[in-house]
C-alpha cells in the first residue's frame, strides 16, 4: 500500500490559511507603497516577527515538515501577498540555507538564530556569491580568502554584487576562493559577523521589481574573521582541497549545495505571483463588459485564462515534487529542482503579462497591481540561476553529456 497523497494534512491547511490571512491583511494593503519607496520595509518585518511569520521558529516549523510541502505553501502565499515584501522576509533564509548546507552542527546552532534575532530585535542575513565578473559562472569568483595561521583568521578581499540584504545584514555568508586554480572546487563559505571591520556596502541598486527587497554591492577589504567562521571547518576544507588536487572526487561546491536546496523555494515564490495575477484577471474578465457582453465570454480571453490556470497548477506540481524529493532525500537525477524553478519562473512572467493583456489599459497603470506583478515576476528567470542555466543543469542531468 502506498502512502502517497495529494491532500494537504490538517497542519498544512491551518498553516496555509494563517499565512494567507497574513498576506491578505498585512501585505496586500502596503505592497504598492513599498514598491514606490524602494527601501527595506522595517516596520513590516517587525510586524511579521511579532506575528510569528519571520523568525527561527517559523522557518524551523515549516522546514521540519517531512513531506517538504509546508515551506512551499508558505512561500506561495507570501509571494501572493507581495513578492518584494516576501523577499524582504526571505532574503535571510538564503544565508540560513548556506549555513545549514555547509556548516557544522555547532555552527548551525550558533549562527542560524543570530540570522533572525528576536521579535524585539530583528536581524537579517545575506548570502553573497555573485561578483561583477562572475554571475552564472560561479567558478570564476575573484574574492579571495587567505588564511593567517598565526592568528587563526581568514582575510577576505573582493567585491560582491546584486546581494539581497547586502551591507545591511547582520550576518553575511560570503563565498570566496581559497585556491583559484581549483575553480569552484577551491571555494569555501565564510560567516562575517555583524560589526566586522572591512565589510561595507557599495552601490545600492534601483530595480525593476521586488523593490521592497534591498539589493546592493558588498565590498570586502582586508576583512578578517576568526577561523571558526569557515563553514564546515578547516579540517574538512583541507581534506576536500587535497582530494581535488589529487584528482579524486570532491563533495559538491559550496555555492551549488545552497542553490540546489533553495530552487523549489524560489519557484514557489514565482508561483505565488502567477496565481495572484491569474485570480485577478479571472475576476476582472467576469466583470468587464465590452460589446455588450463580459470579456470572458470571448474564447480569446477564456482560453488565455485556461492556459494561465494550467501553467499555475503545473508549476505547483513541479515545485511540490521537487520539495518532496528533497525532503525524502531522493536525488534530483533529472534536475527536478531546476525544472521547478525554471517552469514556475517562466510561468510567472507569461501569466502576469497575459493578465495585463486581459485588463487592457487598466493592466498597464499603477492604480492596479498587475503591472507590479509583471515587474516582480521577471527576476525569477534571472536570480538563483537564470533560465538558461536551469536548462543546462536539466540537459546535463538527463543526457550525461557535458552540454555547454
Ligand atoms: C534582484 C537581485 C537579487 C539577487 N540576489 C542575490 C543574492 O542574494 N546573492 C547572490 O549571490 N546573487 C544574487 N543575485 C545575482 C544573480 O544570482 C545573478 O544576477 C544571476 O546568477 C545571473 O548572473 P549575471 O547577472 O552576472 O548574468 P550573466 O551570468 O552574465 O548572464 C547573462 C546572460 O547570459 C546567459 N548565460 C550565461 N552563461 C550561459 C551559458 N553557459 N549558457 C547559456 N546562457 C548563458 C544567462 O542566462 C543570461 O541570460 C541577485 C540578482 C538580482 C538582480
Amino acid at each position: 500500500m502506498s502512502d502517497f497523497s495529494m491532500d494537504l494534512n490538517d497542519d498544512q491547511i491551518t498553516l496555509r490559511d494563517w499565512v494567507h490571512g497574513f498576506a491578505e491583511k498585512e501585505m496586500r494593503p502596503i505592497a504598492a507603497e513599498w514598491d514606490e519607496r524602494e527601501e527595506t520595509p522595517w516596520p513590516f518585518i517587525q510586524e511579521a516577527a511579532k506575528l510569528g511569520v519571520y523568525g527561527l521558529d517559523f522557518i524551523m516549523n515549516a522546514i521540519r515538515d517531512p513531506t517538504g510541502l509546508s515551506m512551499m505553501i508558505v512561500l506561495e502565499e507570501l509571494a501572493w501577498g507581495d513578492a518584494g515584501l516576501c523577499m524582504s522576509l526571505m532574503g535571510t533564509t538564503l544565508g540560513v540555507a548556506a549555513i545549514v548546507s555547509n556548516g557544522t552542527p555547532e555552527q548551525q546552532m550558533e549562527w542560524v538564530p543570530r540570522c533572525y534575532g528576536t521579535p524585539d530585535d530583528i536581524k537579517l542575513a545575506a548570502f553573497a556569491v555573485t561578483e561583477p565578473d562572475a554571475g552564472s559562472d560561479v567558478s570564476s569568483l575573484r574574492t579571495r580568502a587567505l588564511y593567517d595561521e598565526a592568528k587563526d583568521e581568514w582575510i577576505l578581499n573582493g567585491t560582491k554584487t546584486w546581494i539581497t540584504n547586502g551591507g545591511i545584514a547582520n550576518v553575511h555568508v560570503i563565498v570566496a576562493s581559497v585556491d583559484p586554480k581549483l575553480g569552484s572546487r577551491g571555494q569555501a563559505s565564510f560567516i562575517v559577523p555583524e560589526g566586522t571591520s572591512g565589510l561595507s556596502m557599495g552601490q545600492k541598486f534601483k530595480k525593476m521589481g521586488i523593490r521592497a527587497s534591498h539589493t546592493a554591492e558588498v565590498v570586502l577589504e582586508d576583512c578578517r574573521v576568526p577561523g571558526s567562521c569557515l563553514l564546515g571547518g578547516k579540517e574538512k576544507l583541507d581534506e576536500k582541497l587535497a582530494r581535488v588536487r589529487e584528482g579524486r572526487r570532491a563533495s559538491s561546491q559550496a555555492a551549488m549545495a545552497t542553490f540546489e536546496a533553495t530552487r523549489p523555494a524560489v519557484g514557489a515564490q514565482a508561483l505565488g505571483i502567477a496565481r495572484a495575477a491569474y485570480e485577478y484577471a479571472l475576476d476582472y474578465a467576469k466583470e468587464r463588459k465590452q460589446f455588450g457582453r463580459l470579456i470572458i465570454e470571448n474564447q480569446a480571453i477564456a482560453f488565455k485564462l485556461a492556459n494561465m490556470k494550467t501553467s499555475v497548477d503545473a508549476s505547483r506540481l513541479l515545485i511540490w515534487r521537487a520539495s518532496w524529493m528533497a525532503a525524502t532525500r531522493k536525488p534530483f537525477t533529472s534536475g527536478e529542482g531546476s525544472m521547478s524553478k525554471l517552469f514556475a519562473g517562466e510561468t510567472a512572467v507569461r501569466v502576469t503579462e497575459e493578465a495585463i493583456q486581459i485588463l487592457g489599459g487598466y493592466g498597464y497603470v499603477r492604480d492596479y497591481p498587475v503591472e507590479r506583478w509583471h515587474r516582480d515576476s521577471k527576476i525569477y528567470t534571472i536570480f538563483e540561476g537564470t533560465s538558461e542555466i536551469q536548462r543546462l543543469i536539466i540537459a546535463r542531468a538527463i543526457s550525461g553529456v557535458h552540454i555547454r
